[in-house]
């Protein structure tokens, strides 16, 4: 496929391969942007953002509302350009399709209900015959770059609210998984988007998201990936507005008055989904001692149902991980904690980018598979006394994404979502679960800022305030 540059769709002498995580073949190759491309970007979105800060709300909100509605008519086949690309099963795709095609129709619909308010200025001393109201305005040049593990979806949670509110747009896919990115460019020109209004630029993050990054004419970054490219981000950054949705090694906590067959389905569904490369996957549960043996016995026989394989099969539940490097690197996570005492109940062993998906027990709160971001298809089992140390635990980390407890008491699971630092609380699911008008975002080095497109829109907006003076009552 080619990119669109400065409202051409432009290719390049240097192209990168995409491929198939699960056999390693080519599925298509994409240019691999030079500074120049980024400059014309650079160029075209200035003039983008002129255009769409002066074009009606209810013309974004057709073209956007016509472009949602094209998305859904091809679920089918941009559900399969993520499973190839990506290495998630077929339903994966189709689902993240459909998701990705109501978050253009919520940036719709939000388009239309961008306010500002009236401020009672007579309540101030000094505020007698003056009239004042706030505006929402857009950015201008917003820099959305997005990770490989949602292809879709995530780049519409960029660019459905950022051209909601009358911004351009320079998009940089994942250079894992450009096609997906660059299928929905195609859509929202086909819908009637001016072309200059979007950009998306196939390339190394480390130059072409450098030069993006630091460049004045940009006013707005929407980050998602790692935590440490997101350091590396707000480093370069200067003086933008920068939303930065990161990393996190979620917890679950279980406890004695759970109903055990639902909490082990919960972490066999949201440990696996994507091969656990999803930024709330449940990665460390945490069970009190009363249940402790028999949710280890359940949980094991579910995790064993999970049929790993080539993702485009239909009988595969886990496809592989999207890189060979990333399963050797969970495998080698796994092989430490048994090494230092933890239980290996299933699975454990890799071939190429297939990882088995595996369950590990008795694992300590030091141990990297627990303490650090795994994003791959491993369960880590810690016992926790009661309730108290169980949230000490599920505190004990650096993020705060997504946590989730098992308890059937009002009381205990009021408790967790008080004492638990993390931006989104579940209470009788796994961690990972998210509906795309809700506000999502993590707390401490998982990020800042709100995505959800009615939240995103306040990111990717300036309110500026105006007072009219002289007044005769
Ligand atoms: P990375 O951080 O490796 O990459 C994310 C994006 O940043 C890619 O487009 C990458 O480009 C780009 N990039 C890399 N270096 C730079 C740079 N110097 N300047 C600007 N951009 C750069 O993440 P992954 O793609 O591996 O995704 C996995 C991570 O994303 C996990 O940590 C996961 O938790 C997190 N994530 C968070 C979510 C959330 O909502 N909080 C949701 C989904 C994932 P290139 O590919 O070319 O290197």
């Amino acid at each position: 496929m080619k990119m669109l540059v400065g409202g051409e769709w432009t290719d390049t002498p240097e192209r990168m391969e995409v491929t198939n995580p699960f056999d390693g073949s080519v599925v298509d190759s994409v240019p691999k942007a030079r500074p120049a491309d980024v400059e014309r970007a650079l160029v075209g979105a200035v003039e983008g953002a002129r255009v769409m800060r002066n074009m009606p709300a209810y013309d974004r909100y057709r073209i956007l509302n016509r472009a949602s509605r094209l998305m859904f008519e091809r679920q089918e086949d941009l559900g399969r350009t993520i499973s190839i690309e990506e290495g998630k099963t077929l339903a994966e795709g189709r689902a993240e399709a459909g998701r990705a095609a109501e978050t253009i129709e919520l940036s719709a619909e939000e388009a239309k209900r961008i306010e500002g308010e009236v401020l009672p200025l007579d309540g101030a001393s000094n505020g007698r015959g003056k009239f004042g109201f706030t505006l929402r305005v857009p950015c201008g040049v917003v820099v959305a770059i997005t990770p490989f593990n949602f292809p879709l979806n995530l780049p519409c949670h960029k660019v459905g609210p950022a051209l909601a509110a009358g911004n351009a747009v320079i998009l940089k896919p994942a250079s894992d998984t450009p096609l997906s990115s660059l299928k929905l460019v195609e859509i929202l020109v086909e819908a009637g988007l001016p072309p200059q209004a979007i950009s998306c630029i196939t390339g190394s993050g480390s130059t072409v998201g450098d030069t993006l990054c630091t460049d004045s004419r940009v006013r707005k970054i929407s980050f998602t990936g790692s935590r440490d490219v997101g350091e590396h981000i707000c480093k370069m950054a200067g003086l933008k507005r920068v939303t930065m949705e990161l990393g996190s090694n979620s917890p679950l906590i279980v406890m004695d008055d759970a109903d055990l067959q639902k909490a082990a389905e919960a972490i066999a569904v949201t440990g696996f989904a994507n091969a656990g490369q999803v930024c709330i996957s449940a990665q460390r549960v945490i069970a009190v001692e009363k249940i402790y043996d028999d949710l280890l016995q359940v949980l094991r026989t579910r995790v064993a149902a999970i049929r790993h394989g080539n993702q485009l099969d239909s009988t595969t539940t886990m496809g592989p991980m999207i890189r060979q490097s990333d399963a050797a690197r969970v495998n080698e996570w796994v092989q430490e904690a048994v090494r230092g005492g933890a239980r290996l109940l299933h699975g454990g062993k890799c071939q190429g980018a297939l990882h088995e998906p595996t369950l590990l027990a008795d694992v300590s709160p030091t141990m990297r598979i627990s303490c650090e971001e795994l994003f791959g298809p491993a369960v880590a089992v810690t016992l926790a006394p009661d309730i108290d140390a169980a949230i000490a635990l599920a505190n004990d980390t650096r993020y705060g994404l997504s946590a989730a407890i098992f308890t059937e008491s009002l009381d205990r699971a009021l408790k967790f979502a008080r004492q638990v630092d993390s931006g989104n609380i579940h209470i009788n699911w796994g961690p990972l679960w998210r509906a795309d008008l809700m506000p999502y975002g993590g707390l401490k080095q998982s990020g800042f800022g709100k995505e959800g497109p009615k939240y995103a829109i306040q990111e990717m907006t300036e309110l500026k305030t105006v007072v009219i003076h002289g007044l005769s009552a």
